[in-house]
């Protein structure tokens, strides 16, 4: 069964997909947390980073490279940006299949919440 992320890629769920390729592809998040919040999500389902293997290496490295690209695309390379991977019950994990928030658009705190 796909994820809900697998039929965003696929198209079966609709998106305003600002990246797509072999490997993955980005959109707008839903209930956005900053005047950016973009998600870059792989094609092929890791459930989470904790579950990654090696065999994973190449997909995770093309997901940082992209969401630096896309964050060029949208304008916010100059002022800045926070990636941001979910993982498990105390990350805030709420959808199982991985994926990178990049969040930007205004001044973001640390700690997070
Ligand atoms: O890191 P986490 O698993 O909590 O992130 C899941 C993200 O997926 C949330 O930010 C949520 O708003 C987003 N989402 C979405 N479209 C959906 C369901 C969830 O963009 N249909």
């Amino acid at each position: 069964m796909k994820t809900l992320f697998q039929k965003i890629y696929d198209g079966e769920i609709p998106a305003d997909i600002i990246h797509r390729d072999e490997l993955c592809c980005a959109f707008p998040d839903i209930s956005p947390q900053a005047p950016t919040h973009i998600l870059i999500t792989p094609r092929h389902p890791i459930p989470r980073i904790g579950g990654a293997t090696s065999d994973d290496s190449a997909t995770l490295g093309h997901l940082l490279l992209v969401a630096a690209e896309v964050a060029r695309k949208v304008g916010i390379e100059e002022s800045g940006y926070r990636l941001v991977i979910n993982n498990g019950p105390h990350g805030g994990e709420t959808v199982p299949h991985l994926h990178v928030h990049l969040l930007g658009g205004r001044q973001l705190t640390w700690p997070p919440g």
